[in-house]
């Protein structure tokens, strides 16, 4: 792998770029560039040298062409949500950022296939295709403002990920600008394609393949009937019980999410959808198909809900009723500012079974460090975010973060689980790594990723534990641990 890029980005190589993204997209004021400095996981901040917004395939494959000429590492961006640091430009001193390359550029409704670039908004492709009955299915909460590209990169799932899957699930083929400027096209429109599932190998590369331009999607109808209910129960135990017993009865809902009482109170005092703010935890249930059988699958899920100890199950009586609940939920983080100054989102996944032991460890981590610890999570996939609320300029605090947030990703592990459900491991989650995988491991995925980058200059200091390298140690997040 490369070694890390110290010098300064050159005049000639900036003008080289100019020349190809023009004036417009360059930005090289440090104001301009300070917007880049993270991503949704604000412990590591870095402001890079430059920032480029190409709004087109061939501009990419220039600048990234020119890049490799000068020994420049890069680090892609789409809109900067990703939550474990993944475009944390150090200690890539250039950011290509494709938030520009929102282009639809085709739709094949016959076919159910999208091709779009990688800079369009996730939920900007089911509003096009709606109209046709079809929807994009993947839909992570931060879908209004995250890329196509962005999902490709980190394998994202959503809400309805529990029925249909994720990222991978829905992704037929993929345009790749390649670390030195080539663009590759893997994988097809077609159902069954020959050969390497290279594109099921590049989705969840966290930007260390090179720069995704553009992807082929597949579509879905549009269910015939949606019913949305919502469980209240007195204890987050209940809850998370009661998420085991609706699977274990052979009903596989299209979301199963569920929310504590420090996000309901947050989230009520923010959207006022009528959530009730005395009760340990909420469960928003979903469930389609055609029309005729909701009902009594309806019937069966409140019988569930309240022999495990509900309080109540409602069930949103319209359209209106229905979509508040969910934008409720999926504005869930934004509500969080109102608790404290800062929160850290932590990512982890439990055999769907364990998930009343590891909310109860994180309870015990959390008095133990002194900290409020909400939670709001894709709770059906036994997928957890815990979100960890602190002030980023109690240095103290922070370490007690730090470390309570290892320590709840250890705690998945030991229950069967892993380190990330969705959000990546980026820069955040470098070292936990090792708790899943061995140095064999590691070392073959270091080569798989040389066969798409062998001069390690796509996205560096990301996914692989580096000891000693520079962002190391460099990193204020690292220093406030040692
Ligand atoms: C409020 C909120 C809710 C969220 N909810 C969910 C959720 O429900 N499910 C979920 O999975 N995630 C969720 N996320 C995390 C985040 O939105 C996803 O990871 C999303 O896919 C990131 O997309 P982005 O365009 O913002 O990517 P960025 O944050 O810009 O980048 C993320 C990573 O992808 C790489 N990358 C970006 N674009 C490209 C590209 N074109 N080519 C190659 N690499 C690229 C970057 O280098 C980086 O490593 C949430 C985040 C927030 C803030």
């Amino acid at each position: 792998m490369a070694a890390h890029y110290q010098a300064s980005l050159s005049g000639v190589f900036r003008r080289r770029l100019r020349a190809i993204v023009g004036e417009r997209g360059l930005l090289s004021a440090r104001a301009d560039r300070t917007v880049y400095e993270c991503d949704g996981y604000t412990l590591e901040r870095s402001v890079p040298e430059l920032v480029v917004l190409p709004e087109t395939t061939e501009q990419v494959a220039g600048v990234v062409r020119a890049a490799a000429q000068a020994g420049v590492p890069f680090v892609p961006r789409g809109a900067g949500t990703g939550l474990s640091g993944g475009c944390l430009p150090a200690p890539a001193p250039l950011m290509v950022c494709v938030s520009r390359m929102r282009r639809i550029r085709a739709l094949n409704l016959a076919n159910r296939r999208a091709v779009v670039e990688a800079g369009v908004v996730n939920a900007a492709v089911s509003r096009a295709v709606q109209a046709a009955g079809l929807q994009y299915v993947p839909d992570p909460s931060s879908q209004n403002a995250c890329t196509i590209g962005g999902n490709v990169a980190e394998n994202s799932g959503g809400p309805h990920t529990l029925k249909y899957g994720v990222t991978t699930n829905h992704l037929l083929g993929v345009e790749l600008v390649l670390p030195d400027g080539e663009v590759m096209e893997l994988g097809d429109a077609i159902e069954d394609t020959l050969g390497y599932d290279l594109t099921g190998v590049a989705c969840g590369s966290e930007g260390t393949f090179g720069i995704v331009t553009a992807a082929t999607l597949r579509l879905e109808p549009l269910p015939e009937g949606v019913t949305t209910m919502l469980a209240v129960f007195e204890t987050v135990a209940d809850a998370t019980t009661t998420v085991s017993r609706i699977i274990a009865s052979g009903i596989v809902p299209a979301a199963l999410e569920m929310m504590d009482r420090t996000i309901v109170e947050a989230v009520e005092a923010a959207y006022h959808f009528g959530f009730p703010t005395d009760a340990g935890a909420i469960l928003i249930v979903e469930i389609d198909g055609p029309a005729a059988g909701l009902p009594a699958l309806a019937a069966r899920v409140t019988e569930i809900c309240r022999a495990s100890g509900a309080r109540s199950v409602r069930i949103a009586a319209d359209e209106a009723e229905r979509a508040a609940l969910w934008k409720s939920r999926k504005r869930a983080f934004g509500a969080v500012g109102r608790l404290a100054p800062s929160y850290c989102t932590q990512d982890g996944v439990v055999p769907r079974t364990r998930l009343p032991e590891i909310l109860a460890r994180i309870e015990e981590i959390g008095a133990r460090h002194r900290l409020r610890i909400g939670n709001v999570f894709h709770a059906g996939d036994g997928n957890i975010h815990p979100i960890i609320l602190y002030d980023e300029r109690d240095r103290d605090q922070v370490v007690r973060v730090l470390e309570a947030g290892r320590e709840i990703l250890a705690a998945c592990v030991a229950l069967g689980g892993s380190v990330t459900g969705e959000h990546g491991i980026g820069v955040e989650k470098m070292r936990e790594l090792g708790l899943l995988f061995g140095g064999d491991d590691l070392a073959l995925m270091r080569r798989v990723r040389a066969v798409f980058d062998p001069a390690g200059r796509a996205n560096p200091g990301k996914i692989f534990p580096t000891p000693g390298g520079c962002v190391e140690q460099r990193a204020p997040r690292r220093q406030a641990a040692v």
